[in-house]
This record gives structure tokens, sequence and C-alpha cells, in this order.
């Protein structure tokens, strides 16, 4: 029985608040700490409705590593979920150190300044967490985190050796509006308008945004636009997984939501510059953010499914072979169940699930981690009697 602080009241937030509220028997009581107090108040008042269940709420402001660490010090939770931005991972840590927390996140640390994502600021806490006797546990959402995990499945189970990995995300789902993101519009935005890039016999290969493109046939969602992207599973997978030759990332985008992306980024508004604005900083992203959709709000609009998985090459007892492990998940059903489009589903489901690892001990280890660094069967098996089942298919080869 354990006591939670889920941090950040955001889409993610609430599906994961909903989820730990599902399962009484692992975490017992759960506190929603975020800036904005009422949108946690709001997600109380629906796990209430929903599921008779009380949680409580509080605000904080998690990039004050002091007030945050008192707030800890004086709820002395087990574990703090970090379902915020990624701009909090470090001051998150910092706090959890110091008041002697166990750490969860989605997302790694990206500096506000600098559109730049990378592990290296949270690797960077290895020893620390392991000399605190605390376990730290990055990336546990879909991609990363799932798909991670079934790299992971498919090293220990269906190959001896891993030659090259595919991972895949397609969100075939409508929402109705001509623009909107899925999820956060800056932390979106800022990850496609990057260079792609990929990793190919030990280093990496850099290319023009969204210049590389396959139509690729999903289980489910059938073929889709899928554009190679880098995603931040990539920096870990490709050092965890032994005798990879290759590892790349794709994900889908309609031309309609392309052409509006292009259309912005002409214009300047996806940058992260300041500028002044009648003797005010804004930096445009912050401003477009503001006029976009709430990815909230998209939850009762969307329709359509979501599949994402890992196409895998290698072999197994001397044959060479491929599979596809996937799951497909429908917006209208995830928000029936916690008010909640399938984008959001599928990040707070695993984040719940990485958390009851963690705090039943199955996962526990002091240092900090990456997903597939831990034993893939018992998360597995959560994701099928969570809300996220898994399939595995045989491919043919190319
Ligand atoms: P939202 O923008 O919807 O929510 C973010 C929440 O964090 C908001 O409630 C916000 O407060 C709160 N917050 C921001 N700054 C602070 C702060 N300083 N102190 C306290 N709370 C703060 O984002 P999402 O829910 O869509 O995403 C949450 C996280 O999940 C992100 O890190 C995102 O990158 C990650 N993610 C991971 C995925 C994966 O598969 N691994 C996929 C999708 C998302 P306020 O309400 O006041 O704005």
């Amino acid at each position: 029985m354990a006591k939670v602080i889920i941090v950040g009241a955001g889409g993610v937030g609430n599906v994961v608040a909903h989820k730990c509220a599902q399962a009484p028997e692992v975490f017992s009581e759960i506190v929603l700490a975020s800036r904005t107090v009422s949108k946690c108040e709001a997600i109380a008042a629906d796990i209430k409705a929903k599921q008779g269940r009380d949680i409580r709420v509080a605000a904080i402001d998690a990039d004050n590593v002091e007030s945050t660490t008192a707030f800890l010090l004086a709820e002395k939770p087990d574990l703090v979920l970090n379902v915020a931005l990624p701009y909090q991972d470090l001051p998150l840590m910092d706090a959890c150190l110091a008041a002697g927390v166990d750490y969860l996140d989605t997302a790694n640390y990206e500096p506000p300044e600098e559109a730049k994502f990378e592990y290296k600021w949270q690797w960077a806490y290895q020893d620390r967490f392991k000399d605190a006797g605390r376990m730290a546990l990055l990336g546990s959402g879909f991609d990363p985190g799932v798909t991670n995990v079934f790299c992971a499945y498919a090293q220990k189970h269906l190959f001896d050796e891993i030659e090259t990995i595919d991972i895949l995300d397609a969100n075939a789902g409508d929402h109705g509006h001509h623009f909107a993101t899925n999820f956060n519009p800056e932390i979106n935005i800022r990850e496609i308008t990057q260079n792609g890039r990929y990793w190919e016999e030990g280093e990496w290969k850099e290319i023009e945004p969204m210049s590389v493109h396959q139509v690729y046939d999903f289980p489910v969602v059938g073929p889709q636009d899928a554009y190679l992207l880098y995603h931040e599973e990539l920096e870990s997978l490709c050092q965890n997984i032994k005798g990879l030759k290759r590892i790349r990332f794709w994900m889908t985008f309609s031309q309609k939501y392309l052409t509006h992306l292009r259309v912005l980024e002409n214009v300047g508004m996806t940058s992260i510059e300041p500028i002044d604005f009648n003797g005010q900083q804004i930096a445009p992203i912050e401003f477009l953010r503001a006029v976009l959709p709430d990815p909230a709000s998209l939850g009762p609009r969307t329709k359509g499914k979501t599949c994402i998985g890992c196409d895998i090459v290698g072999y197994k007892d001397g044959q060479k072979k491929r599979v596809f492990i996937y799951n497909t998940c429908d917006h209208e059903e995830c928000y029936a169940e916690v008010s909640s489009q399938a984008i959001s589903y599928t990040t707070g489901v695993p984040a719940m699930i990485g958390g009851m690892m963690m705090v039943t001990g199955q996962w526990h280890q002091d240092g900090v981690w990456n997903m597939e660094q831990l034993d893939p069967d018992p998360f597995m098996d959560q994701l099928n009697l969570r809300g996220l089942p898994w399939q595995v298919i045989d491919l043919p080869l190319e």
C-alpha cells in the first residue's frame, strides 16, 4: 500500500490520477498536485463521480526545489509521479533526493531556453540516487515507455539477436479541428520541427525535419503516412539492446496537419525565441499554445484509434524473423473510461504501471533507470490488465 503524489494536472495527469484511483490495492493514498489547483479539483471531482473514490489535491510550483522539498517532507509519499512538463524533471529529481522519495517521469529533461531533449542531464543523477538508496524511473509513458518494454520483451523472449528496430506511432483519430496537437503543443511542435535523427552502426545520422517518409501498413488502422523523427527512447535503446545495428522512430501525420505546421513555421509562430510585443517579451510558440485548442478539450470530440508498436527484425534459433509488437487504443473508449482521448490515455496508463512496479518492489532498484533495463514481464502482464492489451504478429521479411 503506497502513497503517491502525482505532479501535473494536464491531459496525462488526469489519466494517471484516474488509473491510480482504480488500483486502491496499490495506491492507498493519492495526492494530485499542480500549478493550477482548480484543474486538480476538477479531476478529483470526476474521479469521485466515476469511482466514488476521494483523492486529495494541492497547489505546487514544481520549478521551486525548496518549496517542493518542504511539501514532500510534510506529505511523506512513497513516490512522486511527474507528469508535469519536461522542464520540471530536474527540479523534481532534486526535491525527491532532498526529501528521500522515489521518482518517475514520462519525458526526458529539456532546458526551457533550448529545444534539445537528452538523457544526459538525468543520467548524471545516477550516483546521487544510488547513494541515497532511491530509484528514478525515466520515460514511463508509451513512447518512450511501453515501446522500450516491447523491445526488452522481444530481446528476452522472441529473439536471440535483434538487428533492427523501427518504432511506429500512428494516431488515426480525428478531432474535427483544422489544427490541434494531441498533447502539450509547445512540446509537440518543438519535437517535430527539429532535425530528424536515427542511429545506425554506432553512429547518429541526421536528416532535415520530416524529409524521410514511408507509407506503413498498420494493423487495425491500415496504411498511414509515417515520417522519420528523432525520439528520446532511441538514445537509451541503442545502448541497451545488444547487437543492435539500426534503430529509427516514425510518427504518422496527415497532410492537413503538416500543411498547417509548415505555414506556422514559415511565419515564425513555432519559434521559441522571445520577441518584443508592446513592451512584453513573448515566445511565439507560447502564444501559439494559448490560441490552439487545449489538448484536454479534444477528448469528447476525438474518434478513431491509435496504433503504436515496434517492428523488429533479428534472429531466433538461426532463423531470420520479423515481428510487430503493438497496442491499439480507441479514443472514444478512453474518453468513456477516464474522460480523456487515447494519446493521454496511452501515456498515463504506463505511468501508473511504472509506479506500481516501483512501489510493489517488482522493479525497485537504487539508481536512475530506463524502462528496458528492467524485467519486461510484470509490466507486460499489467498492460493487458490495465487497459493497454498488446499483440505480437509475424511479418514477412522484406
Ligand atoms: P499538459 O500541458 O496538458 O499538462 C502539464 C501540466 O503540468 C499542467 O497541469 C501544468 O499546470 C503542470 N505544470 C506545468 N508547470 C508546472 C510547474 N512548474 N509546477 C507544477 N505544475 C506544473 O501536458 P500533458 O499532460 O499533455 O503532458 C504531460 C507530460 O507527459 C509532458 O512531459 C509530456 O512531454 C509527457 N508525454 C509523454 C508521452 C510519452 O508517451 N512518453 C506522450 C505524451 C506526453 P497548468 O495547468 O497550470 O498549466
